[in-house]
């Protein structure tokens, strides 16, 4: 950790915890030290251990940038620095932090962003709430390649400090690590939105149906929240809103309305990396798959915090098929999923 300012890893330790900003692997920080070198969270890592762990890695900022300039397919491959930990990979949203110009980056899968940044009309909300700042609107792409050629037009044509990803999240970047989470604490507090009061699952049909199958009753009484509301219910039933949740528990969540249907999708076996791996019985609560891993449980609580706060009003853009199944049949990801595999001691919250 040498050579990382200490309150850059505090600041990102405190962001990283918070389960309303960065769920599990997700989310990254950065911290530019000059020209060429950038520290940035490494793939796989979860941000929360950055003030006791080595979750970052050196690379080559100038050079990222110059082969995004280049139209590199990889930019970012050969540009990690023989300095800091060995056997990690750099973040695949590492361009997302080279191509801001600011010092520090921090990019969180925000909650309070994402009920903005997955409804149809996103910009238009998002326009008179942040007005006054340095922002621009990044229409939903595919993470990596995609996403940074999209970034790099915007921050060609328009200095930013705050970028919103629609179906994605937020970036937001500062001279120092006190001044990014300054400005991310005023988005945060823009863009708050208010959550439905908690309602207590019935978790008897649940076991029921459960009982003997690879399907186990959620330990979390957020993610029952899924169940509990009813256009929230319907909402993360219809479909998946952003690329985290379809890499970690496939596509959108299932949504039954009786027992009978729940003891069915119980006894169905499949290795579909989309078929969902969790399962709400509306009005009781909700079921997933044993063997889903600690980030997966994390990115359950995060949907099932968003469901609770986007408006029932809300005209949702989901992921359209051809972008879900982009997602689970990226290289990049499958890199980060064996990451999780390898070393489940590292995945405990
Ligand atoms: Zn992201």
């Amino acid at each position: 950790m040498t050579g990382i300012p200490k309150d850059f890893r505090n600041i990102s330790q405190a962001v990283g915890a918070d389960a309303l900003l960065i769920q599990g692997a997700g989310g990254n920080s950065s911290i530019k030290i000059d020209a060429n070198l950038m520290w940035v969270k490494a793939s796989g890592k979860w941000l929360q251990h950055a003030g006791d762990d080595d979750v970052f890695v050196a690379v080559d900022q100038a050079m990222i940038n110059q082969n995004i300039a280049d139209g590199i397919t990889d930019p970012v491959a050969g540009a990690s620095l023989p300095v800091g930990p060995v056997g990690l990979r750099p973040s695949i949203e590492t361009t997302l932090h080279s191509l801001m110009q600011h010092r520090v980056v921090f990019h969180t899968h925000s909650i309070n962003t994402i009920v903005h940044a997955v409804q149809k009309n996103a910009a238009d909300i998002l326009t008179p709430k942040l007005a006054g700042l340095r922002w621009g609107f990044v229409p939903y792409s595919q993470p990596g390649l995609p996403l940074t050629r999209l970034v790099a037009d915007i921050l060609a044509s328009q200095p930013c400090d705050v970028l919103v990803i629609q179906n994605h999240g937020l970036v937001v970047g500062g001279d120092s690590a006190e001044q990014a989470l300054a400005l991310m604490n005023d988005v945060e507090s823009r863009l708050k939105t208010e959550a439905a009061a908690m309602k207590q699952p019935t978790v008897k049909a649940l076991l029921e149906a459960s009982s003997g199958t690879e399907s186990v009753v959620a330990e979390s009484d957020i993610v029952h929240q899924l169940a509990l509301h009813p256009s929230g219910f319907d909402q993360a039933c219809a479909g998946s809103l952003y690329p985290d949740h379809v890499v970690f528990l496939g596509s959108g969540i299932a949504g039954v309305q009786s027992a009978d249907e729940l003891a069915a999708w119980c006894r169905v076996l499949s290795d579909d990396p989309l078929r969902p791996k969790a399962i709400a019985l509306k009005g009781a609560g909700v079921l997933h798959s044993k063997s889903l891993s600690a980030g997966g449980l994390e990115m359950l609580k995060a949907l099932a915090e968003v469901s609770r706060r986007a408006p029932a009003s809300s005209d949702i853009r989901y992921l359209s098929d051809k972008e879900e199944k982009e997602l689970v049949n990226w290289d990049a990801e499958k890199y980060r999923q064996t990451l999780s595999a390898l070393n489940p001691q590292q995945l405990i919250p």
